[in-house]
Parts: C-alpha cells; sequence; structure tokens
C-alpha cells in the first residue's frame, strides 16, 4: 500500500507548495534550482506566492486533493508551515491530505505536537544519522510518518541501515527516489563518478538497480515496512502529466486545445498592416466568430486563435504571420513547440 500522500501524488492531485529555499544542510545532490536554493521564497508549483489567494487559486486550478510541503527545510520557517497547513486545512476541509518532507534537523517533540495539532497528516524524513531517532518520536506522538531518500549507486548500506531502523520503530513506509541529474546537481554527480543512464533523460545510472536490490534485500530479510521505488518517469509521465491535464482542462482559454500531454495548443497571429483590437475585431466578424474565440496574448504582442481555422485566417489576412504553438498551461505558461504554418 503507498502512503496517503503518493496517492494523491499519483492522481496528479498533489499541490507542491515550497515554503522557504532555505536549508542548513548542503547535500551534493540537492537538485533546487538557482531561483530557490538558499533564497527565502515560496512557490505554490510554479506559481510565485506573493499572498494566500495564490496558493488557493492554485490548488483550485489542479482541483488539489492534497498538498506536499516542501524547501529548503519547512521547519526552519514553522510559523508560516503552521499557518500554511491550517490555511488548507480551513479552506479544503480535513480531507485534503497534507504532508510535509523535512531533513529532521530541526524536529523535537515540541515542533511535532505544533505540525500535528495543525492538522498534518503525514511526513517524510530524508534524515542524516544523528536525527533518526526523531521520526521514532513523530510515531509516538501518532503522526504517520516514514523516510524518503534518493538511491545512490554505491550508498546502499547506509540505505539497508536505515531500512532495519525503520522497521524497527515500526515507521510507515521508506520511498526511495531514482537520483536524477538537473542542472544544479550535475558537476557535484559528475565529480563523484555518476553518468547519465543513456535511457533517461535524467535518471543517473545504477540509480534504478540500486533501489530495487535494496527492496529485493529487504524482502528476504523480512522487513515488514513497505518500501516504494519512485522513479523518474513515473514523476514526469504520470504524476506531472495528470496534473498539467488537469490544469490545462481548467485554465484553457475558449480557443485552447487540451493536448494527451496536457500541453495548450492554438495559433498565434501577428499583422504589421493593423492593430491587435482591428485584427482581433476583423478576424470575429470574417469568420463569423463570438469575441470569445480570439484573444490577444498574454504579452499583448499577438492575436490567438483556435488552430483549426488555419485556412480561414489565412483567407481573411492574407500577407499576416501564422504559428502553431503549444504552451505549458502553467501560471507562467512557458512555450513548448512554434512552428510557422
Ligand atoms: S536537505 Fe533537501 S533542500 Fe536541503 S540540501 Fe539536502 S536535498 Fe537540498
Amino acid at each position: 500500500m503507498f502512503p496517503p500522500g503518493c496517492e494523491v501524488c499519483l492522481r496528479g492531485r498533489k499541490l507542491v507548495l515550497f515554503v522557504t529555499g532555505i536549508c542548513d544542510r548542503s547535500c551534493y545532490y540537492c537538485p533546487l534550482s538557482e531561483s530557490r536554493k538558499g533564497l527565502d521564497v515560496i512557490y505554490a508549483d510554479e506559481v510565485l506566492v506573493k499572498n494566500d489567494l495564490d496558493i488557493i487559486l492554485e490548488a483550485r486550478a489542479i482541483d488539489a486533493e492534497g498538498t506536499g510541503i516542501t524547501g529548503g527545510d519547512p521547519i526552519l520557517k514553522l510559523g508560516r508551515t503552521l499557518r500554511y497547513i491550517k490555511l488548507l486545512k480551513g479552506f479544503f476541509g480535513k480531507e485534503h491530505h497534507i504532508h510535509l518532507y523535512t531533513n529532521g534537523r530541526h524536529i523535537n517533540r515540541e515542533v511535532l505536537s505544533r505540525l500535528s495539532d495543525a492538522g498534518l497528516d503525514e511526513l517524510r524524513f530524508h534524515p542524516e544519522r544523528g536525527d533518526w531517532e526523531k521520526i521514532k518520536i513523530a510515531k509516538e506522538l501518532g503522526i504517520f510518518s516514514g523516510g524518503e531518500v534518493p538511491a545512490i549507486p554505491g550508498d546502499e548500506k547506509s540505505i539497508k541501515e536505515f531500512v532495519m531502523f525503520l522497521d524497527n520503530i515500526k515507521a510507515d513506509f521508506l520511498n526511495i527516489n531514482q537520483l536524477e541529474f538537473c542542472p544544479q546537481n550535475a558537476y557535484q554527480l559528475k565529480q563523484r563518478g555518476f553518468t547519465l543512464d543513456s535511457e533517461s533523460m535524467a535518471a543517473v545510472l545504477k540509480s534504478k538497480e540500486s533501489a530495487l536490490a535494496t527492496i529485493d534485500w529487504a524482502e528476504k530479510e523480512g522487513i515488514r515496512i513497505p518500501i516504494h521505488y519512485c522513479s523518474s518517469v513515473v514523476k514526469d509521465a504520470v504524476q506531472t502529466k495528470k496534473r498539467l491535464i488537469k490544469r490545462g482542462d481548467n485554465v484553457a482559454r475558449p480557443y485552447e486545445k487540451v493536448s494527451e500531454e496536457g500541453l495548450l495548443s492554438k495559433l498565434i497571429v501577428s499583422s504589421e498592416c493593423s492593430s491587435l483590437r482591428e485584427m482581433k475585431a476583423l478576424l470575429a466578424k470574417k469568420l463569423r466568430l463570438p469575441p470569445y474565440m480570439i484573444g490577444v496574448s498574454s504579452d499583448g504582442k499577438v492575436v490567438e486563435a483556435p488552430e483549426e481555422l488555419i485556412l480561414e485566417i489565412k483567407r481573411a489576412l492574407p500577407g499576416s504571420k501564422i504559428s502553431y504553438i503549444e504552451e505549458y498551461p502553467t501560471a507562467t505558461r512557458e512555450r513548448f513547440t512554434e512552428y510557422p504554418c
């Protein structure tokens, strides 16, 4: 059985609430980007949070059923973390599942009690050995708790020791994540001799084998806690894709189509002869479309229209520049594809 936080995530219904980029550990494989690492910034998925409404709106945009609170170390901003747990539970109800990732350094009995009182459902520790005992305290306080660690090839001995510890204290789970290259950790990983798995976009070679070997060993040893392996394919092709499709369905403009990958497709049209306002009105009139079926891009530079009207638009606006584009349905709407028609 998966931890409840994973089930929400696998359905693509988990809001990722990044409460701070501050962390006082320095893991060489840390994947935090330059715009987050070491900075006291808050993001709800890709949205830079300026107020509580940003969080609620993003949760609504993906029809969130739960939230994963992460960082940095959220415990370094405990007041903020507690406030967000209460905000989400208050707005979406008790059934909105909330789990929290921490390296455990600043966890103690009082912190755990406050998290539990605020309504936290699940704790995921990524601890140094000196902080392992804190998982036991979380269990004593009745918090559903386990570990979440990367599968580092060659590091199986320490993961096995962690597994035995978790089993002894009757922890609720251990998640082992495939280790991945990203721009932020690529140099550090290469320096340590890790290479890219040629069958993957980002996975570290032998990370999967390391995780699966640990799971095999645990079965043979009669380890009772559930151990799950989370691959980068599951993260990208299942969790992220489902979240994008859901967000796309909710935020698509009337003239945008949501693809199977969760991307939004449409045409963009520009013409040197007419202003955007004139072009929009002309197209709506000539194509006999309601005004909401022709839009203007967020940067106000081009007119946007349904992709199936390519021929009609070419006839209505000869000489105009038309491109087919696909965008992510995120708050920042990064462009994925563009080609001229
Ligand atoms: S504990 Fe997490 S956020 Fe902190 S350095 Fe390690 S990987 Fe990065």
